[in-house]
């Protein structure tokens, strides 16, 4: 049976169990984390803790542990559930409270971590890539709910989600409120286009993705020219390759959007490219 750590105790799954009055679950007042394990080995856990501890401070959150106890519970609780592969979601609650919002109400923030497995697309889109159309809800305002938090309230990406699928596509790109494109419901996008790599930069309104900074790292590595830019939907159709990034994701190429063909219709050079880089990187042991 897997365990689930809360706040300093590991608990079978069955046990793991929180108040219903936790704000988390009354008001989605929390933040919380996603973190790969590779080859037995937690991926950049420094970094996801960084944003963590940024999201909660922005939200008046006091996380009860320090980042050493919390990346310690971390490891040991990949360690109880004998992971060599998986997916870690950390979570932190504002706690249970009154029915009201006041936060100042809840008595003491909940930290989780579960480790369990993921798989996001089916494995064959890897290969042949995704269809994915633009959502005609936009992302979250900056300055509503800034989309650098990452908060446990994702009904933004739930209903861009919802249209992908009801649109018979695994994926959404949501634009941000001045119509240039921001990111997709849980991944960040990339475009190729004449050898260049470009990205939305985090003005766009979205959130700074562990993986897409590491797949601008990659390029730069690579000496491919990267531009962080605003863009919008005609770059997307005019671009030569299209790829999302995202920690349980990875590297996912786009071959189509609205309907529309992106470069050949094919997964490009560039995205296998990156992709084989990102491969090697999640396993090195160094
Ligand atoms: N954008 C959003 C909205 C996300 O929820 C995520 C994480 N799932 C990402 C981008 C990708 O971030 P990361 O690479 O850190 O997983």
């Amino acid at each position: 049976m897997s365990k689930v750590w809360i706040n300093g105790k590991l608990f079978d799954k069955a046990e793991a169990k929180i108040s219903v009055f936790d704000h988390g679950l009354l008001y989605g007042d929390g933040v919380f984390e996603g973190i790969r394990i590779y080859a037995g080995k937690v991926f950049r856990l420094r970094e996801h803790l960084d944003r963590l501890y940024e999201s909660a401070r922005h939200i008046f959150l006091e996380i009860p542990f320090s980042r050493e106890q919390i990346a310690q519970a971390v490891l040991d609780t990949v360690q109880a559930n004998a992971k060599q592969e998986g997916y870690i979601r950390l979570v932190v609650t504002r706690g249970p409270g009154t029915l009201g919002l006041d936060p100042r109400k809840c008595s003491e923030p909940q930290v989780i971590i579960i480790v369990d497995d993921i798989s996001l697309y089916p494995p064959d889109s890897y290969e042949k890539g995704l269809r994915v159309i633009t959502a005609s809800v936009i992302r979250n305002h900056p300055n509503a709910l800034n989309p650098r938090i990452k908060s446990l309230n994702y009904l933004n990406n739930i209903l861009a989600k919802i249209e992908a699928e009801r649109a018979g596509c695994p994926e959404a790109i949501m634009l941000n409120h001045n119509g240039e494109v921001a990111e997709c419901t849980a991944d960040n996008i990339f475009l190729v286009k004449h050898g260049i790599l470009r990205t939305p930069h985090l003005a766009a309104g979205i959130l700074e993705g562990v993986t897409r900074n590491l797949v601008l790292e990659l390029a730069r590595e690579a000496k491919i020219p990267v531009q962080e830019t605003a863009l919008t939907r005609h770059d997307v159709y005019s671009a030569d390759e299209c790829f999302l990034t995202g920690t349980a994701a990875e590297v996912a190429p786009i071959v189509e959007c609205d309907g529309r063909p992106i470069g050949n219709g094919k997964p490009g050079p560039l995205t296998r490219q990156l992709r084989e880089r990102f491969q090697q990187r999640v396993r090195q042991t160094t």
